[in-house]
């Protein structure tokens, strides 16, 4: 997490960096810093370091307008080590002041690089960080290294993710930048280059980019960008230019981005079937994910969060029309408690942002296995993309919002055309019948009437979730999935707790935590196989006095139900229920008084395990 941008060259490096920070908030946002300084070879230059703790405002509010100079650092920080206050902010610096340093990651072996070669520096604070910039001055001044070497030769003992851009006040025409694991990039200008954790916050500067690969270090100043090995050989990269929309990024007239990114859904179903369906309606998957597929004797889904519900939601299709059993894995534990595999397995990798630490550490053991893999993810280029065998974008848009709404509903089609592609090539018949363009323009049509509902919506629940301390969502089967994604969303956002229940389970246990007016929201989408059994999970916790909405699809509704869904395939019902759950937990996060887009300890793309 966290986000980091630095710039070379540029003469006003000050607005770069507070503008950057600003677009990477979303990244992390307990603390925040920059580092400007004048970018003059030969010049020693002291340069100016402001920190603060809180949002990018309030930094802002600390610079003034004597701060100025043509390079530096900045950061935007998700605390691992050390909680948020000033003196943890980043940009750190040595003891001597001469290292200034920002990181995104984790140092796992800190204590003990500073036991070994720093027992006898005062640190300012508790971060791992700041051991790594006494360590590069350390090594500077004992071993007599100039900054390059010092910076090479910390790497190589440094164990751990990392994303780093250090300068050193004796040479201000350079920032050094090194990564591991740890997503960064470099963005290419006129006269300026620039570093960031991500191209979206560099948009408005250039859309002119260059990969940085692991265990790499780059040498930048406003002229060049000298890319070495560990071994110290020079590696030549061929930079990009990416297709980015500045209008992407903005909030418009909207008050929060996630109000915002919900009711693109309908437009990002459309492009989808823009995207991987010709004008005849065929379905237009990568031939080459077709085969691998068709090969494989099970699919793993693995991802983290609501990605991880998303691959849930698209289990049920993906088994009808694939024929072949798909099994949810949650990235943190299959990571490092990977279970006995089939002997053709498929992964599928789920992640908005292409960047997920958990996730990536299960991708490098499928590829050390030699194994086949799908990333599924929102952000071309980003490292899950690349270092996957396959490739399928969600072109949903930047996702700003801390909460994800539209890279779940873009993740559940996404993987339908998937699985509409892979059936069709081995004749399944319900996929042969299965038309999912027309399937989806339904789908976008039904968000788009809940969506003209929102008041509707909001009044049902403000007074029912405007003071409780928990809530259930319930619901059986794809409904079961569902109430998984919308309890995280109104946890996340909200900060009520709540738990999403297979709604037959709550009778075995959790049924004693109902008491008079415990919110249970119910769904009930059109599958009368169990429909009328969570009616009846609806009537027992009623009889125990909670305070049932019922969130229902048009075909199943009855006299009384609260929230109704215009009817939708089976197979993408998920998709239209989702969305009055994620109004839900919008307007109880309003009416709480929150901060919607950046809600409490979170941040948005989670690169630490
Ligand atoms: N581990 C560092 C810290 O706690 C960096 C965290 C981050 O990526 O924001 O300061």
């Amino acid at each position: 997490m966290c986000g980091i941008v630095g710039v070379v060259g540029h003469k006003n490096a000050r607005d770069i960096l507070m503008q950057g920070l600003e677009k990477l908030e979303y990244r992390g946002y307990d603390s925040a810093g920059i580092f400007v300084t004048s970018a003059q070879q030969g010049v020693q230059e002291t340069g100016q370091l402001i920190k603060s703790v809180g949002r990018i405002a309030d930094l802002r509010e600390k610079i003034g307008i004597d701060v100025a100079g043509t390079a530096g650092i900045g950061h935007t920080r998700w605390a691992t080590h050390g909680k948020p206050a000033a003196h943890n902010a980043h940009p750190h610096t040595s003891s001597d002041g001469r290292f200034v340093l920002v990181h995104n990651g984790v140092i796992e072996n800190y204590l003990a690089l500073k036991q070994d070669y720093l027992s006898a520096d005062h640190f300012d604070g508790e971060t791992d960080t700041e051991v790594a910039v006494h360590l590069i001055a350390a090594l500077a001044e004992q071993e007599g290294l100039d900054t390059l070497e010092a910076f090479k030769k910390a790497l190589t003992l440094i164990e751990g993710s990392y994303a780093f851009a250090l300068m050193d006040r004796t040479r201000p025409d350079v920032i050094y930048v090194a990564k591991n694991k740890s997503p960064l990039l470099i963005g290419l200008g006129d006269g300026y280059h620039m570093v960031c954790s991500d191209a979206m916050a560099m948009i408005r500067e250039t859309s002119e980019f260059m990969e940085i690969h692991d265990h790499e270090l780059v040498i930048l100043t406003k002229d060049t960008v000298e890319i070495h090995d560990l071994a110290g050989n020079i590696v030549s990269r061929e930079s990009y230019t990416a297709e980015l929309d500045l209008s992407d990024i903005g909030k418009g007239t909207y008050p929060f981005y996630m109000l915002k990114e919900i009711d693109e859904q309908p437009a990002v179903m459309r492009k989808l079937s823009q995207v991987y369906a010709d004008e005849n309606g065929q379905v237009t998957v990568d031939q080459g994910i077709i085969e691998a597929l068709v090969n494989a004797d099970r699919i793993y889904i693995i991802a983290a969060g609501t990605s991880y519900h998303a691959g849930y939601a698209s289990k049920y299709l993906l088994e009808e029309l694939t024929e072949k059993p798909v099994e949810l894995g949650i990235a943190s534990e299959w990571g490092y408690n990977m279970p006995r595999l089939s002997d053709k397995p498929f992964f599928i990798f789920l992640s908005q942002s292409g960047e997920t630490a958990d996730s990536r550490q299960v991708l490098v053991k499928v590829n050390a296995l030699g194994l086949p893999s799908l990333t599924v993810t929102n952000v071309p280029g980003s490292t899950l993309s690349r270092e996957a065998s396959f490739t399928m974008l969600l072109h949903a848009g930047p996702e700003i919002a801390v909460a994800s709404t539209k890279a779940y509903t873009a993740q559940i089609a996404t993987l339908a055309f998937l699985a509409k592609a892979v059936g069709t090539a081995i004749q399944n018949d319900k996929a042969q019948a299965f038309d999912i363009v027309h399937e989806l323009s339904i789908v976008a049509q039904t968000i788009e009437t809940t969506l003209s509902e929102k008041a509707w919506i909001e009044n049902k629940i403000t007074g029912l979730l405007a003071t409780t301390r928990n809530a259930f969502y319930i619901g059986r089967g794809q409904d079961y999935y569902v109430s998984m994604e919308a309890s995280l969303k109104l946890k996340e956002i909200s900060y009520i707790q709540c738990e999403g229940f297979a709604a037959g389970e709550l009778k075995h246990g959790t049924i004693a935590l109902i008491e008079d007016q415990t919110p249970v929201i119910a769904l009930i989408s059109n599958n009368p196989k169990v429909a009328a059994h969570t009616r009846g999970n609806v009537s027992e916790v009623v009889a125990r006095g909670a305070s049932v909405v019922t969130i229902v699809e048009r075909a199943a509704a009855i006299d009384g139900d609260d929230i109704i869904v215009n009817t939708v395939h089976p197979y993408l019902s998920s998709i239209a229920m989702v969305v009055p759950t994620q109004l839900i937990a919008y307007y109880a996060s309003l009416h709480r008084g929150l901060d919607v887009d950046k809600p409490r300890n979170l941040a948005k793309s989670v690169t630490v395990e």
